[in-house]
């Protein structure tokens, strides 16, 4: 738990969000400024900056992340017309927030590549 941080913050319920599912390593909510029709964070609990600060022992909680969100995709009836999972890394990615977490986009066609 980073106290500066805002996603710490919300997955500890010190701040608000709208939160869609929860549970003892993960948290998921709406993105406060969607860019699509279902715009979702999934994060993880435990404070990690970004991609670039991972390591080994992450393994098991990166791929919980993962089904998480093809579980909420499911969830919104997501799997045939589909979605785009997203993690900004480091400036040329626009990440903003230094909390690691995954965008899950949907509800609309995505250009590829991206802009
Ligand atoms: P990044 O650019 O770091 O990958 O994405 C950060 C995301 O967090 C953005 O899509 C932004 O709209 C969202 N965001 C920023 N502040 C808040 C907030 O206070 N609450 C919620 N729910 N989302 C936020
Ligand atoms: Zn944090």
């Amino acid at each position: 738990m980073n106290g500066d941080c805002l996603f710490c913050l919300i997955s500890q319920r010190q701040a608000p969000a709208e939160v869609v599912f929860e549970d003892d390593k993960v948290m998921a909510f709406k993105d406060i400024n969607p860019k699509a029709p279902v715009h979702l964070l999934i994060i993880p609990k435990k404070h990690i900056s970004s991609l670039n600060d991972i390591s080994e022992k992450d393994k098991e909680l990166l791929g919980h992340l993962i089904l998480i969100a093809t579980h909420l995709a499911q969830e919104k009836n997501l799997k045939e017309t589909g979605y785009r999972l997203v993690i900004n890394t480091g400036p040329h990615s626009g990440q903003q927030i230094f909390h690691l977490h995954l965008h899950l986009l949907a509800g609309r066609h995505f250009s590829w590549p991206p802009g």
